[in-house]
């Protein structure tokens, strides 16, 4: 049987939708604000990771989630743990945030079959040189890989506008490689979260110049400093946080 450590789960308040956090990276992100890249958490199988997501939902919505976002850390380190989760997951609307690293086009097929539905992929910086310094990785597998699996199922990159490292330079770069495979897909910038004391966050004018950039060579480019699937949340008491022993915690924009 396959584990992983899950430090918590995420409860939408708008409508039934649960992010599940697995703990863990292969990227070494200089600007990584997500705890979940320190290993912590509780070390659960996937059954009674879908257990906990089940009794949770039951509890706070009275039905079962009607999407589930699996993110990190990185959900695709551990390929039969992530397989034998999206499939005993499938009474929902199941969607990965991922880094794109090891996503080749044999692990998207088999995603896909046990039930994937959405990728949301992080094109985090364009050149090589820049990407190998902030993330530690060489870009191109991810590359690679995008353009073998992109038109298999439904797709949206992003990207984090990091004043002075991943700037709109980087950005008109990132939406001219997507333009070149599809200008059709889903291109959103989202500004950075200053964060272990590199860098700031943008101001509206640098996201909005970001965005006439990459607006020359996309049809669906999107700017936001808030969550893609819970638009504009209201600033207090947006998610409730649950522990893997159930307990919960209630989480506003203001704990990021
Ligand atoms: S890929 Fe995401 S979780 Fe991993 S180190 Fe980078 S920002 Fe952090």
């Amino acid at each position: 049987m396959e584990y992983r450590r899950i430090p918590f789960i995420t409860l939408s308040k708008i409508v039934p939708r649960v992010w599940i956090t697995l703990s863990d990276c292969n990227f070494k992100c200089r600007g990584c604000f997500s705890p979940a890249r320190v290993i912590n958490g509780e070390i659960m199988s996937t059954d009674r990771l879908v257990k906990l997501v089940k009794e949770a939902s039951l509890d706070y919505y009275h039905k079962l989630p009607q999407e589930i976002i699996i993110t990190g850390g990185e959900p695709t380190l551990n390929r039969d743990y992530l397989l034998d989760l999206v499939s005993r997951l499938n009474f929902s609307y199941v969607v990965i945030e991922t880094n794109g690293y090891l996503l080749d086009d044999e692990y998207v097929d088999e995603l896909i079959k046990v039930g994937l539905k959405e990728i949301m992929l992080d094109l985090k910086v364009y050149d090589e040189g820049l990407h190998q310094w902030y993330t530690g990785y060489s870009n191109r597998p991810i590359h690679k890989n995008l353009k073998a699996f992109h038109k298999k199922i439904k797709l949206i990159i992003k990207t984090v506008y990091i004043p002075g490292i991943v700037d709109e330079v980087e950005i008109e770069n990132i939406a001219k490689f997507i333009s070149n495979i599809d200008p059709e897909i889903e291109y959103r910038i989202n500004d950075f979260k200053s964060s272990q004391g590199i860098s700031k966050t943008p101001t509206d004018q640098e996201m909005e110049n970001a965005y006439l950039k990459a607006k020359n060579y996309l049809k669906n480019v999107i700017i936001s400093r808030s969550c893609r699937r819970e638009g504009i949340a209201p600033r207090k008491f947006s998610w409730i946080t649950v522990f893997p022993d159930g307990t919960f915690q209630r989480r506003s924009l203001e704990n990021y």
